[in-house]
């Protein structure tokens, strides 16, 4: 089925898990939804990414007429630091968001100097692997919380129907800390803590309960999934971006669900 029946120009909001720097070369399932996810949807005129790995005091926007890609990692296969995804800019995209922002209230930054972080170009290497679609990218505000990304979310809404796709960029569950701890005493497998939050994003995303979503930390299992909450935080933008101010009684649906890593759950959402 495809993604979008509706409106032509029209695009859902997508929240997708980035995983690992090395998503490009792994062979898991995610891998394999996101390299089939573009052909899915009409083609964006342009993207506005937003990633866990950009976070600012204020709503800020990269401004550069040309992107470049940013290697934000360390100590991983140099095949990765040669992977370029250098799409255009969109100065033009870039005011504007900053425009529907300041509507609703935001201080906003532009940002000359930034480009894309890898949780915004390892999927899109894989969802448009030309790089021939202008990409700006929106930062995060981790010490504003959930509510705070749900409204900048809304206020990007109009965005959808003019071509333009929101794609948000976490994780559903990144405890990397857990990761590393289960590696060292050699226990395989999914363990039950991570299930037990990817479920109950999609039970409530299927039960549009908004206040709970916004609750997060105290879900079961939230605070073991994201000890810190900044790969989850990009989930509210799609979420606003694909609900606007409508209050529906359905809130989108999951595209994706996987595990890599026995802990980062990989699902990915789209909302509208
Ligand atoms: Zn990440």
């Amino acid at each position: 089925m495809p993604l979008h029946e509706t409106k032509s120009d029209s695009l859902p909001a997508l929240f997708v898990s980035h995983g690992p720097p090395t998503l490009p070369f792994e062979t898991i399932p995610a891998r394999d939804f996101l390299s089939g996810l573009g052909a899915g949807m009409p083609r964006p005129r342009a993207i506005v990414a937003v990633s866990a790995h950009w976070e600012t005091t204020n709503p800020a926007v990269t401004t550069r007429v040309k992107q470049t890609t940013l290697h934000d990692f360390y100590g991983f296969p140099d095949a990765l630091y040669q992977m370029r995804y250098d799409t255009p800019g969109s100065p033009e995209l870039a005011q504007q968001v900053q425009d529907l922002l300041s509507k609703a209230g935001f201080p906003t930054d532009g940002d000359s100097e930034r480009g894309l972080d890898h949780g915004v170009w390892t999927p899109l290497t894989l969802i448009y692997p030309a790089a021939d679609i202008p990409v700006i990218q929106l930062s995060i505000q981790t010490d504003l919380g959930p509510a705070h990304h749900l409204a900048l979310g809304r206020a990007l809404a109009p965005l959808c129907d003019e071509g333009i796709l929101i794609l948000a960029s976490g994780n559903i569950t990144h405890n990397l800390g857990a990761w590393a701890r289960l590696r060292q005493l050699g226990q395989d497998g999914v363990p039950d803590w991570v299930t037990t939050f990817q479920d109950w994003v999609y039970e409530m995303v299927s039960a549009a309960d908004i206040p709970a979503l916004l609750d997060f930390m105290q879900a079961p299992m939230g605070r073991e999934n994201h000890p810190t909450p900044e790969h989850f935080l990009p989930f509210f933008v799609a979420l606003g971006a694909g609900i606007g101010d409508q209050n529906s009684a359905v809130l989108g649906r999951r595209l994706h669900h996987s595990v890599c890593y026995n802990v980062l759950a990989m699902d990915a959402y789209a909302f509208g």
